[in-house]
Formats: structure tokens, sequence, C-alpha cells
């Protein structure tokens, strides 16, 4: 299916934000995989304790199944360099502009009149404690956005299909995110 999007609108639009690469891909050929998930249960201490972490995004099949029910997906990065990249907390703070600009993105997108679906990094801390820890509904389901992993989805097989920078070695960050769009 070819992509609706202007392009060349897009392209003037995301020229205004520090996006260090972009591609607009085809989502049908994202494959998902367990073990990314594995990696979730075994080593993240948020695992089980936010809505936008397995197991509550559901099985890996939903998971791949919601990917797939948009066509189109502008994965791309935005680089931060920190002073130390082994320091965990300054690593850390850096991904919150790189939230912003993910916001902004799916926010572009909404206003051409798609539906978008985000995918970013990390997973939402949007409020100091998540509902899903009271057994409540999520408190901002169109804001918080689950990490890549826990959909399944291989960031290094994406952006060695699309040619792109994985790192950049020194004390250089990239951060990736994938707005999904119909
Ligand atoms: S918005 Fe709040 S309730 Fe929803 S996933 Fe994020 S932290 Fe949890």
């Amino acid at each position: 299916m070819e992509v609706s999007l202007n392009l060349e609108k897009f392209e003037e639009f995301i020229s205004q934000y520090p996006i260090f690469e972009y591609r607009i891909i085809k989502t049908n050929e994202i494959e998902t995989e367990e073990r990314v998930r594995i990696i979730c249960e075994k080593e993240c201490v948020r695992y089980n304790s936010t809505w936008a972490c397995p197991p509550a995004v559901g099985t890996l099949e939903e998971c791949e199944e919601r990917i797939h029910s948009y066509p189109h997906a502008v994965f791309f990065s935005s680089v931060a360099e920190v002073s130390d990249v082994l320091n965990l907390e300054e690593t850390l703070s850096t991904r919150l502009a790189h939230e912003e600009l993910t916001t902004a993105v799916s926010d572009y997108l909404r206003s051409q009149g798609y539906e978008t679906f985000t995918l970013s990094t990390e997973s939402c801390d949007i409020c100091i404690e998540c509902a899903y820890k009271q057994g409540r509904p999520c408190v901002h389901p169109d804001r918080m956005h689950p990490c890549l992993e826990s959909h399944g989805v291989v960031v290094s097989q994406i952006v060695e299909a699309q040619q792109m920078e994985f790192q950049l070695g020194g004390n250089t960050i990239l951060w990736f995110s994938m707005v999904l769009f119909r």
C-alpha cells in the first residue's frame, strides 16, 4: 500500500526538529520476537508494573497485529550528548527531549487526519505511580507510549534494514521511536 502522507510537507515539518535520521516504513516488514520481551521480563524492573509494559500490552501476537493494523510508520532517531554514557541518570534524563519529539511527530500526523499509535523508549512514566499497580485503567491512554521492546520489535533489525546508524560512539546516545499511522 502506497503511503498517502504528503512527504514534502512532512519533510518541512520534521526539519524543524533535531531528528537525526528518519524513514517512512511499511509495517508489514516488521517482525516481532518473543526474545525481546524475555529480556523485559528478566532484566527490567518495570516489567508487569505499567500499562506500557508486558504483559499489560498484550500477547506478542496481539502486539504484532496492532502494529500491522497501521500500514505505515515514521521510524526515527534523535541524538543526545552526555558527559559520560556510563552515567545512567544523566543518560536517561536525555530521554525526555526525545519523548517530546515523539509526541510532536504523532501530533503532526494526527493534525493531518491520521490515527496514530506510538512506540518509543522505556516505559511510560507520565504518572508518579502507574494506575496498573492499583488495578485501575490507564489515566492517559492517548498520551502514553509503550516502548518498542514491549511489542517485541527488534530495533537493530529495522536500523540495519533501513541502513541507519545504530550508535555513534563517544558520549552520544541515539534514541529511537516509531509512530505508526493509518
Ligand atoms: S499514563 Fe499513567 S496510568 Fe497510563 S501507562 Fe502511563 S503511568 Fe501508567
